[in-house]
């Protein structure tokens, strides 16, 4: 098979026909008649928007050829044609068959981390024991729209806490940074799709699924684990854990239950409060690390699409545009934007009563009226009160502001809303404008300065404005800022060693985002498959992690 890359077409081509437009392209470059292509797969597309009036498809393609070694030869020299490199994800080994009870892995925690570190492990024959606090996914469902309908909060069901943890109902963006030599990325993205995720995640550079289609999808990976032997106890948290000698010997369920382990992943998530508090309690290692805080925006998404695609926006194959801006203000603060959902929803993201937290979803159309994005302020553990005393002191910060708001909200889990003129002129507001905040249970709008520290005020002040310079219009004075997101990533990490287990708890396995060691859904995921193969390694006497 060979690679080409950088075939370039107009937006105008016709998707209708675009293989047949890609193989003439092929043959063109390759030097071939028709007949000699054999078959042609897309193996990416991103388009390139930065002259706005003429934007372009940037296509790479898997081909057949009748005579590779020739075509090669022939091609040879030429940067954009190469043979494919293999991207086939391989298992570290494989379980033996009498694999005795008492060696199955435990994996606490069913979000992305969790579910690809119980999927490898289970497709390697280890037949994992997922424990799961909150409910199954179509109940959990339920429990959170509880909240964007009716303001009630359940503590355990929620949508950090759950089947198919944080990212269930999301925008289910799939990009990421990891370097992946060993392929894993693509094989999160082949399971998604075995499980019906839409296929052109496969090759388009920036994925998406959205809420609905994610919620169905994690049901069906769910039932492949059970079918490989994995067992599943949703409802079921784990309240201690039992150390003896520096090594896990099982875990302890809220009930009471004790559940013998030798190898347990820890794939909690960051809002795993408690669970942080108890490992520490039981002198598991940990260190303070830097989150963000900071607030939702929302603008129209046509103000948003016309920035970055000119006269293009609204092309099907471009959808909702999005954004990614940066901006270091004079107070040494970065401002940034966070998790952007493009033609989605603000959503409640509490998990803990009392609490506002703010985050973003979409569904897979993303044709949501509003384009949002948490626009969040970087914050070191010094700025923490108390982290002289706990490595816990971010949370204490977290949950601090996360009261403000609800108090800011009214104390009914409303959310504190501000419009961005009113906001830069530093007067509360008092009525909404052209934007029509997406938020649910609702929000109030007040005067959000002191829902912030002072520092990141003033930093997403001096932000806003330098954001219009990229996309006009961004601190438009209806724009409204909701507030506050604080779960931007975790405030701690739970540290281990290069062979994966916890810095002082042999066979204890942090993981995923909790652990700090991921952001987002395909990283967690990516982070869930190292960890297996690092349990499956030591399960199998062979710690030959690289
Ligand atoms: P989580 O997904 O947090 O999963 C942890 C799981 O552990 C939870 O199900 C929890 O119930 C369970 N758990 C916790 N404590 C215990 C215990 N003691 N016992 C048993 N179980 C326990 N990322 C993206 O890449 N793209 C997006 O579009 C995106 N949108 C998002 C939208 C929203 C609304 C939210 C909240 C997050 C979004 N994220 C997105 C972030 C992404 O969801 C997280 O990075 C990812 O889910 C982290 O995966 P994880 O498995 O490490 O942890």
């Amino acid at each position: 098979m060979l690679r080409l890359t950088e075939i370039i077409l107009p937006l105008s081509t016709s998707q209708d026909d675009i293989e047949n437009t890609l193989r003439a392209a092929a043959c063109s470059r390759l030097g071939i008649a028709p007949e000699a292509l054999r078959a042609l797969t897309i193996f990416r597309r991103s388009y390139d928007a930065r002259k706005r009036s003429a934007i372009t498809l940037t296509y790479s393609v898997d081909v057949e050829v009748a005579d590779e070694a020739a075509v090669l030869k022939r091609v040879a020299g030429l940067r954009t044609v190469m043979p494919t490199p293999p991207m086939e994800y391989q298992y570290v080994g494989h379980a033996p068959a009498d694999l005795p009870e008492s060696r199955r892995p435990v994996v606490i925690g069913f979000g992305p981390c969790g579910l690809f570190a119980a999927l490898i492990l289970a497709q390697m024959g280890f037949r994992p024991i997922i424990l799961e606090r909150g409910r199954v996914v179509r109940e959990r469902t339920k429990d959170t729209w509880g909240l964007w309908r009716k303001n009630i909060l359940q503590p355990e069901s929620n949508v950090q806490f759950g089947e198919g943890g944080a990212g269930t109902f999301s925008d289910g963006k799939l990009s990421t940074q990891v370097k992946d030599p060993k392929h894993y990325g693509r094989k999160v993205l082949q399971e998604f799709v075995a499980a019906d995720a839409p296929p052109e995640i496969l090759y388009v550079s920036k994925p998406h699924i959205g809420t609905f289609r994610l919620v169905k999808m994690i049901e069906q990976m769910r039932a492949q684990i059970a079918a490989l032997g994995g067992e599943f106890r949703f409802e079921s948290r784990v309240d201690d854990i039992e150390i003896e000698d520096g090594r896990v010997r099982g875990v302890r369920l809220a009930g009471g239950e004790f559940i013998a382990a030798s190898h347990v992943v820890l794939a909690v998530g960051h809002s795993a409060r408690d669970t942080f508090r108890m490992l520490h309690k039981r002198g598991v290692f940990m260190e303070a690390k830097p989150f963000s805080l900071g607030f939702r925006i929302e603008h129209p998404q046509s103000l948003i699409d016309r920035a970055r695609f000119g006269p293009s926006a609204g092309h099907p194959v471009l959808g909702a545009a999005d954004y990614k801006l940066v901006h270091h203000a004079g107070n040494g603060r970065a401002v940034y934007s966070f998790c952007m959902c493009p033609g989605g929803t603000v959503v409640a993201a509490a998990s803990e009563p009392g609490g506002v937290v703010t985050n973003g979803m979409s569904q897979y159309s993303r044709n949501e009226r509003n384009a949002n994005a948490g626009i969040v302020v970087g914050i070191e553990p010094k700025d923490f009160p108390g982290i002289e005393d706990s490595p816990l002191a971010g949370i204490d910060f977290q949950r601090h502001w996360e009261k403000r708001a609800y108090e800011l909200g009214g104390g009914d889990y409303s959310a504190p809303a501000q419009l961005v003129g009113d906001f830069l002129a530093g007067r509360p507001s008092t009525a909404l404008g052209s934007v029509t905040p997406s938020y649910k249970p609702g929000v109030t709008l007040t005067d959000l300065s002191s829902s912030l520290p002072d520092y990141a005020i003033a930093a997403i002040r001096e932000a806003l404005p330098a954001f219009e310079r990229q996309i006009k219009g961004f601190s438009m004075h209806d724009a409204v800022l909701t507030g506050v997101e604080t779960r931007t990533s975790s405030p701690l990490r739970i540290t281990r060693r290069d062979d994966f287990q916890s810095m002082n708890t042999l066979g204890l396995f942090p993981a995923g985002e909790g652990a700090g060691y991921a952001g987002g859904i395909m990283s967690a995921a990516i982070d869930g498959m190292k960890v297996a193969e690092a349990v499956a390694l030591h399960l199998l006497g062979r710690d030959d992690i690289t």
